[in-house]
């Protein structure tokens, strides 16, 4: 398979039951006999048995160190590693492999694209502009560049139904913005940002953007060249692979003109005590011994979404949440949060007299699995002046049938916990 021609999908049409039939987490019961409803995607999805299956063979059968043996296990591991990596560029129409990097996940990313690529174009007095629905792995690691190099953090506003203020742009995006960073889809409202209009208004200031695709990658096919985006960085865990795996894609050019992040072996090209010199990429951003185990699974939880017809995942995920909003906006007392025309899989919600916390607690009980907080999103609840939300997330396995445990489960919960 060519790593910059996405595959034929396979399938024709979607059926999520069959769907579901593959993640063994969803057909347990739990808490005596009650089955799991599992909304709480949008922080880790579940795993499916290809994804299971191969890190069980990779762990029975090919276990071994990655670019440095001679021996068969060695080869055979470094083989699938690389391969793993030409299947995300696939995913993601990389115009080439050397341009994905391996990282822990978006956090990771993020941090290793601000000490590097931040350091490199953030100079003090500039202006690092982000949004007010960022996750904190999106605003921390600007924070400390911005306080390392003297630069200023602005944040865009986002509107009372969830949406990035874009009228309000240009009074943001102004001389002095050396670097954009804002997530593709929010993962606390839902809304999918029009980043295709922010990286254009950037771009005509050359102004990079960096993307957090933590919520979008598993939701949407997404095509790096097409969005023009100078990195993307995702999560494994969110779409159907494993933890503690992530991928960072740049531009070329960027990556070619950025120092290491971290120092140690398989990053270098010579070492001496007077001076190292490093490889090329994708290996100068690759340290030490990687997770090949994880990065292998998540080349197969790639090609099982390749797998997918996406316009009907996306039809369906798009009924699901409608479907949900309709019946949870029904209950009384409560209050959507995230309203926004342009949404997918997150429905964020509050009841006037209940704290999200006793209802998750509650919800819990009743098999239901569903998120409450502030979803590493402080600044953006604050802003709606609410101590959290109660979260539930779905993925393209979850039903209309989740979506009636789930308001069952919420009636249940204002009946035994509302004032009246
Ligand atoms: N960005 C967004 C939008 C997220 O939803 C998350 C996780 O919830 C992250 C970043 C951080 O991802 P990770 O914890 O996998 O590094």
């Amino acid at each position: 398979m060519s790593a910059t021609t996405k595959p034929q999908t396979k399938a024709t049409s979607f059926d999520a039951e069959a769907l579901r039939a593959d993640f063994p987490a969803l057909q347990q019961d739990i808490y005596d006999d009650t089955p799991l409803v599992y909304l709480d995607n949008a922080a880790t999805s579940q795993t499916p048995t290809a994804v299971i299956d191969r890190l069980e063979h990779f762990h029975s059968r090919e276990n071994s160190n990655v670019h440095r043996g001679v021996h068969r296990l060695s080869q055979d591991a470094t083989d699938e590693y690389e391969s793993a990596r030409e299947s995300i560029a696939t995913f993601i129409d990389a115009p080439n492999p050397e341009q994905v990097i391996f990282t822990r996940g978006t956090t990771e990313g993020l941090n290793l694209i601000s000490s590097t690529f931040g350091e490199l174009v953030v100079d003090e007095g500039d202006e690092i502009l982000l949004t007010e629905m960022e996750h904190h792995s999106n605003i921390v690691p600007w924070q400390m560049l911005a306080e390392q190099v003297g630069a200023e953090i602005r944040v865009l506003p986002v509107s009372d139904r969830g949406e990035l203020e874009m009228d309000r742009l240009g009074e943001f995006l102004t001389d002095d913005t050396a670097l954009v960073a804002v997530t593709h889809v929010s993962n606390t409202l839902g809304t999918i940002n029009p980043v295709g209009d922010l990286i254009d208004s950037a771009h005509a200031q050359d102004v990079p953007v960096v993307l957090d695709g933590a919520q979008s990658a598993p939701h949407m096919p997404v095509d790096v060249q097409a969005l023009d985006a100078d990195f993307f960085v995702f999560s494994g865990h969110k779409m159907f692979g494993p933890t503690g795996i992530g991928i960072l894609y740049g531009k070329r050019e960027h990556l070619e003109a950025m120092p290491p992040y971290h120092g140690g072996g398989d990053m270098i090209d010579e070492v001496s005590f007077e001076k190292s010199t490093y490889d090329g990429l994708p290996h100068k951003f690759e340290a030490g011994t990687p997770h090949i185990a994880g990065v292998v699974g998540l080349g197969t939880a790639a090609e099982y979404m390749m797998d997918l017809n996406w316009d009907a995942v996306q039809a369906h995920e798009d009924d699901v949440l409608a479907y949900a909003t309709e019946q949870v906006q029904a209950i009384d007392g409560l209050r959507i949060v995230g309203t926004a025309p342009e949404k997918t899989s997150v429905l964020s919600f509050v009841f006037e007299d209940i704290h999200p916390y006793d209802a998750g607690t509650f919800l819990d009980r009743l098999g239901i699995a569903v998120r409450t907080g502030h979803h590493c999103t402080q600044p953006l609840v604050e802003r709606y002046g609410l101590p959290g939300t109660i979260r539930a997330s779905f993925a393209a396995y979850n039903t209309r049938e989740d979506a009636d445990r789930l308001v069952e489960g919420l009636r249940c919960v204002k009946q035994m916990l509302g004032d009246s």
